[in-house]
């Protein structure tokens, strides 16, 4: 069950009726919106009258009972786009973001000369992976905590805020200065990791595991909007088919579902998703035509020599390219690239 608040409750008001319910053994996720704050109720919420709350607490709109198992990050809940904001980048209502960057962090120069060129091309946040999880445990790694230090030396020298992922619960202290900790579609239902993020104040990038349902993908998210934080991206990239020419799936129509079900922002990544560098930017295309708010690209300075995706990642200047041909177009969806 929701509550939907009056505007301009004062917080120690809200905070009362949180601690109200609270006391009779319910769970209260507090949500607070541009233009609403909603309470949502966990617990046996069928033995609440909702109509006698709505007329006797002069804090509370209205109320609505949510009958999916997702609630705080559910639409219902939230009729206004969630907008996450990463080192000052906004990601949801109105914007476009493009993330850039290589699938890893090779080296400081690498990283650099991939940041600076990606920046100057319009994209607003540098990825990199430090901790690669790999199908292979004979493949690279990953350049670990130093890749992370190559992220970072990337933000100081351009600015642009950095995204790269976590692989398990104990390497959040590593993470402190990364804007953006991604949960890789290989860790979506890792439920102690999605506990862990949870618990920290700062976004989250969450990408759909490559077999699970939208549902599946929901409830991951609300695991860490449930932990306390509801800064939460989702991320499209690509599920398993049938289908061999590619490497993945991009299901675009989870795109726009996801949009209607939840408030959270919702990006695609089609690198991951198609595995070919030639379909990347028919696809980016597709994903800014259905509704997501932005897009994540394998980019690198010499892809022939990656040491990881290679083939899926755009050179500098094809992603320069597919910038410029995305800005044309987002200002046809009413979009800020
Ligand atoms: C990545 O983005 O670096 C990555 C490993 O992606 P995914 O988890 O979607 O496979
Ligand atoms: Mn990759």
């Amino acid at each position: 069950m929701v509550f939907i608040l009056n505007p301009n409750v004062p917080k120690d008001k809200v905070d009362q009726f949180i601690a109200g319910w609270e006391q009779k053994g319910f769970s209260a996720i507090l949500s607070v919106g541009t233009e609403h704050t909603a309470v949502c109720l966990i617990g046996n919420t069928a033995e609440i009258d909702m109509d006698h709350v709505v007329q006797t607490d002069d804090i509370v709109s209205y109320g609505k009972r949510v009958t999916e198992q997702y609630k705080a990050v559910n639409r219902t809940v939230h009729e206004d786009n969630t907008v996450v904001r990463a080192g000052g980048v906004p990601i949801g209502e109105g914007f476009f973001t493009v993330i850039a960057g290589p699938c890893s962090a090779e080296s400081a120069e690498q990283v650099l000369e991939i940041a600076r060129s990606v920046k100057d091309s319009g994209a607003k946040i540098l990825r990199g992976g430090a901790f690669k999880p790999r199908s292979s445990p004979y493949a690279f790694q990953g350049r670990q905590a130093e890749g992370l230090e190559m992220l970072r030396a990337a933000k100081r020298e351009t600015g642009l805020p950095i995204v790269s992922e976590i692989m398990n619960q104990t390497q959040t202290d590593l993470f402190e200065d990364v804007d953006i900790v991604q949960i890789g579609a290989r860790n979506m239902q890792n439920f102690d990791l999605l506990k862990a993020v949870g618990a920290l104040k700062k976004p989250v990038l969450l990408k759909r595991g490559l077999a699970s349902t939208i549902e599946e993908f929901l409830m991951s998210a609300e695991y860490i909007a449930a932990a306390g934080n509801g800064q939460v991206i989702l991320c499209e990239r690509g599920i398993r088919t049938f289908e061999t020419m590619t490497r993945n799936t991009l299901d675009l129509s989870a795109v726009a579902l996801l949009k209607q079900k939840t408030h959270l922002p919702v990006i695609a990544d089609p690198s991951h998703a198609c595995g070919i560098r030639s379909l990347v930017p028919p696809l980016a295309k597709a994903a800014l035509a259905v509704g997501a708010d932005g897009i994540m690209i394998e980019t690198h300075n010499n892809p022939a020599k990656a040491l990881c995706d290679g083939a899926q990642s755009l050179d500098l200047s094809q992603f320069q390219s597919l910038m410029g041909d995305l800005k044309k177009r987002a200002v046809m969806e009413g979009k800020e690239i």
